[in-house]
């Protein structure tokens, strides 16, 4: 099996494959130390957590990851919680995507799964053939190698997605007209549970990755750049989307990461051709709104594990077949969440006073309602899989 793609869903697939005896090749553009300081997802939905464990990759997600039994929504200074405890009977956990990506190297090295980084130009032949190859160059040196099955693990910027005949693929897209400016800070979380903040100047997200490392988030045009975001600028923009007891009890300090990330649904139909089969971002994206992008990553690496050991130790191949059904039914799922995430709780610009009322109305639906929030709450903290 060859993976293309060395960022938590290659790594998880290898780490489950390995444990299960089938070998695995790991391809990565990038050194270690690159992709390790990439700051990106912090909340782990149950399903995730529990798949972490199985691949033996837990023990120190069970230690310093945080458990949060809810959220707050608020908007122009009134907020309400989510008790996903009470409502679902769940949680999440929140660690953050480099410190499981980190344990998932460990546990490679451990297994001395071969991955190889600084892999350049990959291209991937005759995936549709009983027998595809993968060609790159490392170290200067063109290399071939001949597998059973090709995972294109390799992100939104991969090569594996494009690999599939543009007659035999599809993509459903939506570009959303502003991005997320985030911010990292070694300070304390201003909240025990993450805050979700309507306001009429812009979204704002009160995040964390552990009790004394915040990260905060505010929605921005798209054409903003970081440099014109001092910290100064970014906390006092912080300070007016978030409730007023919130802002007084803000600690700024000096931020030690920030960046701008655009904000888009896409999904890629199918998910596998003949024997690749994309996982993650390679094949879709969400905006980061309902926190899916990295557990949508991890059920589709599920649901291919699965079928692999169904080939491999009984020499069923229904699950290869289904793959692709199989993982977009849930992808699907994810991506209206995430869509229904960010449409109630951004400015858009172009927004007319009847959106948003319908966005304040349905807030105070939200708040009124049992039902509404066990529905909000049971896709926050995942969709069975
Ligand atoms: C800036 C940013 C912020 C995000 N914030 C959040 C968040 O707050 N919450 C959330 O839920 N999700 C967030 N996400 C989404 C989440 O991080 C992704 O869903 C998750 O990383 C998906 O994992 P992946 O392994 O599928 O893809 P990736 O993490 O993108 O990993 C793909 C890997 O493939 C490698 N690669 C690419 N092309 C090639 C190639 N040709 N050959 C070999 N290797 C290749 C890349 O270097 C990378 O290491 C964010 C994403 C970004 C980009």
């Amino acid at each position: 099996m060859l993976i293309i793609g060395g960022g938590p869903s290659g790594l998880l697939l290898g780490q489950l494959l390995g444990r299960t005896g089938i070998d695995n090749l790991v391809l990565e553009r990038r050194s270690r130390e690159y992709v390790l300081a990439r700051i990106r997802a912090g909340v782990l939905e149950s399903g995730t957590v529990e798949l972490l464990r199985e691949a033996g990759v837990g023990a120190r997600m069970e230690r310093e990851g945080l458990i949060h039994a809810g959220i707050y929504l608020a908007a122009s200074n009134r907020g309400f919680r989510i008790d996903f405890e009470q409502l679902v009977g769940g949680s999440v956990m929140v660690y953050g995507q480099t410190e499981m990506t980190r344990d998932l190297y460990r546990a490679r090295d451990e297994m001395q799964g071969p991955t190889l980084h600084g892999v350049d130009e990959v291209r991937i032949h005759d995936a549709d053939a009983a027998l595809p190859r993968v060609s790159f160059v490392h170290h200067g040196r063109e290399h071939f190698v001949a597998c059973d099955f090709v995972a294109g693990c390799d992100g939104y910027h991969g090569v594996s997605r494009n690999t599939i005949p543009e007659e035999l693929r599809r993509e459903f897209e939506r570009v959303y007209p502003f991005g997320w400016l985030g911010l990292l800070s070694p300070t304390p979380p201003v909240s025990d549970e993450l805050i979700y903040a309507s306001h009429e100047r812009g979204f704002a997200l009160c995040s964390m990755r552990n009790p004394a490392l915040s990260r905060y988030y505010l929605q921005v045009p798209l054409d903003d750049r970081v440099e014109q975001w001092s910290d100064d600028a970014f906390w006092d923009e912080l300070r007016q989307r978030i409730p007023h007891d919130a802002s007084e009890r803000l600690v700024t300090g000096e931020s030690i990461e920030k960046s701008i990330a655009p904000l888009r649904s896409l999904v890629a139909e199918p998910m596998r051709w003949g024997n690749l089969f994309l996982c993650g971002d390679a094949a879709h994206i969400v905006p980061p709104t309902g926190a899916k992008g990295l557990n949508l990553a991890v059920s589709d690496v599920y649901y291919l594990w699965q079928a692999l050991k169904r080939h491999y130790l009984d020499g069923d191949d229904r699950g290869i077949e289904l793959y692709s059904e199989t993982a977009l039914a849930r992808v699907w799922k994810a991506e209206r969440f995430s869509w229904s995430m960010t449409r109630l709780l951004h400015r858009f610009p172009d927004q007319s006073e009847f959106e948003q009322r319908m966005q304040q109305a349905e807030l105070a639906y939200l708040e009124s309602s049992a039902a509404a929030q066990a529905s909000l709450a049971e896709n926050y903290i995942g969709l069975p899989f």
